[in-house]
């Protein structure tokens, strides 16, 4: 699968790779700051309108060393690499810290950073995790006014409505192009590996937008489309890990198993570009609007919603996109993901849909082991593929 290969894809490939050379590089040539974000909600377009870099803070592939005794070993891969990052000094470039949710483990490494770095200005605005409740709506605006007083304070700079309209435009049109490249992807049009999606993700969670933005329409405008994906291949959706992307070399290696991935609700995927913020009206509301929409878009097991349920989308999802079975990729000790998912497994048992579930770590890869079970997996679905009904 090459066809996104070219210059324009080499940049993200190592924006991704190395986001906080990225970010060092970026503040060097312009001399502003950069706001470090943390997943999976704190609207970036507010960052944005003040002319300063929001980046999100990625797990790093560095081996955690202080950070293991910073905060404990039940935590998962993301807030331990977090916490190592600020205590080895990998987080230096970053001026300040905003986060506006969600999980007990992350808000662990916020106070490793704060003890870490006292002088770094850090803002924690706690949205709502119940979606729908008559009150949900105002607490939001509440604490997105709340983040604009921060932010402005932060960064020295008034975040004008216009300004904001003009961020919100830009990290939609982003979005916009991102969803391009899955949708190719599902029609069968593109022949785009996980990797590589990856790699159009997450440089977006680093990257100046609208550089980000040129790099993507440069790379679209390049594509030779149709290609045909191989029939023999099974079709899988991945979903789940939270916060982190899952390791490249996982990916390949599901894909090496005769695997087609066609769709998935990764952080590092679907789930963060789902959701745009409208563009019409008060631009502060609307921030609060597309935190409230996203749930609908990629329903997500930190947050509660009583007409809403991952399940249900995931179910949907896969009719959509003609997908034969999930993997689930579940970062170790990731809790929120490890309390949903026996209710996700639930829901495709009872229709037949087969699921694999892989467990994570940060450090090293049990290749071979993961190799069997998805060949194996892949087997059965082909064999259930291939199975003749019976006659009553
Ligand atoms: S949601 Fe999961 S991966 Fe994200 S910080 Fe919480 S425990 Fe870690």
């Amino acid at each position: 699968m090459h066809e996104l290969e070219s210059v324009a894809f080499s940049v993200l490939e190592t924006v991704a790779a190395d986001p906080v050379g990225y970010a060092v590089e970026w503040k060097r040539r312009t001399g502003r700051p950069v706001v470090g974000s943390f997943p999976m909600n704190f609207p970036s377009e507010i960052v944005h309108a003040t002319g300063a870099l929001p980046v999100i803070v990625q797990e790093s592939r560095t081996p955690i060393t202080e950070g293991r005794s910073l905060l404990p070993e039940f935590y998962c891969s993301y807030t331990r690499s977090v916490a190592d990052q600020a205590a080895v000094g990998e987080l230096d470039v970053f001026d300040a810290f905003v986060l506006a949710d969600h999980c007990v483990q992350l808000l662990g490494a916020a106070d490793v950073i704060r003890w870490a770095k006292p002088e770094k200005p850090m803002h924690f605005a706690q949205f709502i995790s119940s979606m729908d409740d008559p009150w949900s709506g105002a607490q939001v605006r509440d604490k997105v006014a709340s983040l604009r007083v921060e932010v402005e304070e932060i960064v020295g700079v008034t975040v004008t409505p216009e300004a904001l309209r003009a961020s919100i435009r830009a990290f939609n049109v982003n979005r916009h192009l991102l969803r391009r490249f899955y949708e190719l992807r599902k029609t069968g049009r593109l022949r785009v590996s996980a990797r590589q999606l990856q790699v159009l993700v997450k440089s977006s969670m680093v990257m100046e937008i609208t550089e980000h933005t040129e790099l993507l329409e440069s790379i679209l405008s390049g594509l030779e489309l149709p290609s045909e994906p191989p029939d023999s291949l099974v079709r899988l959706h991945l979903s789940g890990h939270f916060c982190a992307p899952p390791r490249p070399e996982l990916l390949d290696l599901i894909e090496e198993c005769g695997v087609l991935v066609v769709n998935d609700d990764l952080y590092h995927g679907t789930r963060y570009i789902s959701t745009d913020v409208p563009e019409d009206g008060d631009p502060f509301d609307a921030l609060a609007t597309w935190y409230l929409d996203r749930n609908v878009s990629a329903p997500c097991g930190t947050r509660v919603q009583r007409n809403v349920d991952w399940d249900s989308y995931l179910v949907d999802s896969l009719d959509d996109s003609g997908a034969d079975g999930v993997i689930t990729l579940m970062a170790k000790f990731c809790e929120p993901l490890m309390l949903y998912y026996p209710e996700l497994r639930k829901v495709l048992d009872a229709r037949d849909i087969p699921v694999l579930l892989i467990e994570t770590e940060h450090e090293g890869l049990a290749a071979e082991s993961i190799r069997t079970r998805v060949e194996t997996f892949v087997e059965r679905i082909r064999r259930q593929k291939l199975k003749v009904p019976t006659l009553a």
